[in-house]
């Protein structure tokens, strides 16, 4: 049987989110544990550089991401878990790649807007050709299926075109690559307003939060007098009620929004049954990465050896396209 081969990716910007870990990992672990599929997943350090970063840190992030998705679930016997660094040839193939695509087109991408915003001096060349070097993690492998959350879709829509672009002036065989969904594609954040992020204070909780962390970090989600007619659209309320049907199922969201409409929900409690909710499934992923811990000799290896099969596979796509696009090699 012909597998289908998976790649996703997460920043090494910070400790991984429950946003990060719904959207992202979940799918992750779903398709690496479905026979039908051959899964890559890599720490993506070298987007780290796309906003301006600390280095000390990025070394840090980038362990850190490693031991998150190990303790997630994430395993090196059935996925390829390696450094986005590690293996060159994604580097290349980016600009291969941007030949192909117009500085018009990377510049209406509402992701490059928003950071352009948020980060005005430092509008670089790297954050431009940002959704070009996703194009080329992702192609490198011929991947079909990228599980990320609903943020990424422009990105992935890039790939698409990136690969319709390259088949048709190549005549090559890129697939177009889809995203795989999960029912926690858009964790609010808990500031009641948009995703949660790593790069907005106050708007999340991490993989290694305990419990009176997570309290704490509910206790400041913006509630309202807890009864009405209609369940606002958006706010705190909502992030809430989101976060309620992905710990505690729809069956208990739909009793809070009725009894938001009747007695009136008491959100002191609703955020304590959260909270343990949230603390339950992330326990024994704090007790794995504890080991973890015991073990950075393990850690180290995983992604050296996953970079040596991943290369394997890279390095034979990089020499079709410059086949193709007109460097021969011997
Ligand atoms: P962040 O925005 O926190 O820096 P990244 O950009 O590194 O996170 O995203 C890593 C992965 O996590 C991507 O697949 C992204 O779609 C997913 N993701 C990030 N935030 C959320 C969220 N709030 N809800 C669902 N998925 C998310």
């Amino acid at each position: 049987m012909n597998k289908k081969r998976v790649l996703s990716g997460i920043r090494a910007t910070g400790r991984l989110h429950l946003g990060n870990y719904l959207g992202a990992v979940k799918g992750m672990i779903a398709l690496q544990d479905d026979p039908g599929y051959e899964t890559l997943y890599m720490v993506a350090d070298v987007h780290a550089i796309t906003t301006p970063y600390d280095i000390g840190k990025l070394k840090e992030n980038r362990v850190e991401v490693v031991k998150d998705y190990l303790a997630a679930g994430l395993d090196p016997e059935k996925s390829i878990l390696f450094m986005q660094s590690d293996v060159v040839e994604h580097l290349e193939l980016a600009f291969y790649f941007s030949s192909v695509m117009s500085v018009a087109r990377m510049r209406h991408l509402p992701t490059f807007k928003e950071k352009v915003k948020q980060y005005p001096e430092q509008a670089t060349m790297a954050l431009l050709n940002y959704p070009v070097l996703m194009a080329a993690d992702i192609l490198i492998y011929k991947a079909e299926a990228v599980p990320t959350g609903v943020d990424q879709e422009p990105h992935l829509e890039v790939a698409r075109e990136v690969a319709r672009k390259m088949n048709e002036r190549y005549g090559l065989e890129f697939p177009e690559p889809t995203r795989f969904a999960t029912s926690g594609e858009n964790v609010p954040g808990l500031t009641g307003e948009g995703k949660m992020s790593k790069s907005v204070k106050g708007s999340f909780i991490e993989l290694t939060d305990d419990l009176g962390m997570i309290k704490e970090r509910l206790a400041k989600v913006p509630t309202d007098s807890g009864k009405g007619e209609e369940i606002p659209g958006e706010g705190g309320v909502v992030a809430l009620l989101k976060l309620v049907e992905l710990f505690e199922g729809h069956e208990v969201r739909a009793e809070y929004e009725e009894r938001y409409r009747s007695d009136g929900i008491r959100y002191r409690e609703m955020k304590k049954e959260l909270a343990e909710a949230i603390y339950q499934e992330l326990a024994p992923m704090q007790k794995r990465r504890a080991e973890l811990n015991e073990d950075m000799g393990y850690v180290t290896e995983v992604v050296r050896r996953g970079a040596e099969r991943a290369r394997e596979i890279a390095a034979t796509t990089v020499s079709e396209v410059k086949e193709v696009m007109g460097f021969p090699g011997d």
